[in-house]
């Protein structure tokens, strides 16, 4: 069977929607590119499961319509599960792309993280249920491993499609309530290398709380975008030139971070981090030499986190939170890293 056609009969049965078909509900974003509702479909307002998530973009949603049709042919399961995206031109204003998601679930990580209870309500999410053992920094890895996992199994299907997110933040992971895993969200500011789909464009979109210190995640020497055959082409050899998918890594690595340290979840605490550790050069083991021997429980308790097993923890966030793009470890790296051959929290709810 040939792809096109497949992909053409398998568009031509998802269902399309128009703009009077949606009852708009609560608004979930707000941003200087588009706004981001839950809406219903009017035909059946009552049908909770039928919710879908609209966005209504401006010109940059082309690109993201175009990110998201990719995603869902190549690697599904690692974002949200895009439905459709068509450009609405009904109002007098100028035209705008509506995009449409399955409503994946109330939460992103940046809220889960942001509760006192976290890490033990996302493992009440992941098993579907409380879980009766001892509270204790053992299970808190237990949780947080199995977190960064799934993070990082979504990003490595990304990064071997060829697409680099470069807004990657809590606030761009979604847990989903059907899977129970956490998916990627916000693909607005990806680039698709490979094709050479908005190929520098936009840097100024990148969450400076989130972002690596490159500012551009292709070296500013390599010639600009050129056209999708030669780009097709090329850019391998610019991805191992380049490594661009590293910026997600080091984006990754702060959430790792946040999630092991309660003292820095807040922003402006992530921000004085940032600060600490561009006085250090950007080296992580002078941030702990410099930090450590005044550091408050919150900090040591991260340390201590990070520490067990021989401090595996701290040796994988230490590889994704590097200065150079070349130095951190790839999604796919980072897998295999002796961090995760302890079982998480899935094969635990199995074996009860
Ligand atoms: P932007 O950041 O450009 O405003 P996002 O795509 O990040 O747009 O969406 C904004 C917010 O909407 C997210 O932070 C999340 O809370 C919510 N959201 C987005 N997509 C979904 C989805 N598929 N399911 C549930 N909530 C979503
Ligand atoms: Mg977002």
């Amino acid at each position: 069977f040939d792809m096109f056609v497949l992909a053409f009969v398998e568009r031509l049965f998802r269902p399309t929607y128009k703009k009077d078909d949606f009852v708009l509900g609560k608004k979930l974003g707000e941003g200087a590119f588009g706004s981001v509702y839950r809406v219903s479909l009017a035909k059946r307002p009552s049908s909770k499961d039928g919710d879908l998530v609209l966005k209504k973009a401006t010109e940059y949603g082309a690109v993201e319509i175009w990110m998201n049709e990719r995603v869902r042919r190549a690697c599904a399961s690692s974002c949200a599960d895009f439905v459709y995206g068509f450009l609405e031109s009904s109002s007098k204003k100028s035209s705008e792309y509506w995009l449409l998601w399955r409503f994946e679930g109330e939460s992103t990580l940046a809220d889960l993280i942001q509760s006192k209870e976290f890490p033990y309500n996302v493992e009440a999410m992941i098993l579907g249920k409380v879980s009766d053992l001892p509270k204790g920094i053992e299970r808190e890895n237990r949780i947080i491993q199995t977190v960064m996992r799934q993070l990082l199994f979504a990003l490595d299907s990304l990064h071997s499609t060829g697409i680099v997110h470069r807004d990657i933040k809590p606030q761009n992971i979604i847990f989903s309530e059907d899977s129970r895993t956490f998916k990627i969200i916000d693909l607005g500011a990806a680039a698709d290398l490979r094709v050479g789909i908005n190929y520098i464009p936009k840097e100024f979109l990148l969450d400076p709380r989130y972002a690596a210190p490159e500012q551009y995640i292709m070296s500013t020497q390599t010639p600009s975008a050129p056209s999708a055959p030669v780009a097709t082409a090329l850019s391998p050899v610019l991805w191992q030139l380049n490594l661009p998918d590293r910026f997600d890594i080091y984006s990754t690595g702060l959430i790792f971070l946040q999630m092991a340290f309660p003292g820095l979840r807040s922003d402006s605490n992530l921000i004085q981090f940032k600060r600490q550790l561009k006085r250090c050069d950007y080296d992580l083991v002078a941030w702990r030499k410099l930090v450590e021997p005044r550091a408050n429980p919150d900090i040591r308790r991260g340390f201590e986190l990070l520490d067990l097993d021989k401090g595996i923890g701290w040796e994988l966030l230490a590889s994704m939170v590097r200065y150079k793009a070349r130095q951190r470890v790839s999604a796919k790296a980072a897998l295999a890293h002796p961090y995760f051959d302890k079982e998480g929290l899935l094969a635990l709810s199995v074996m009860q």
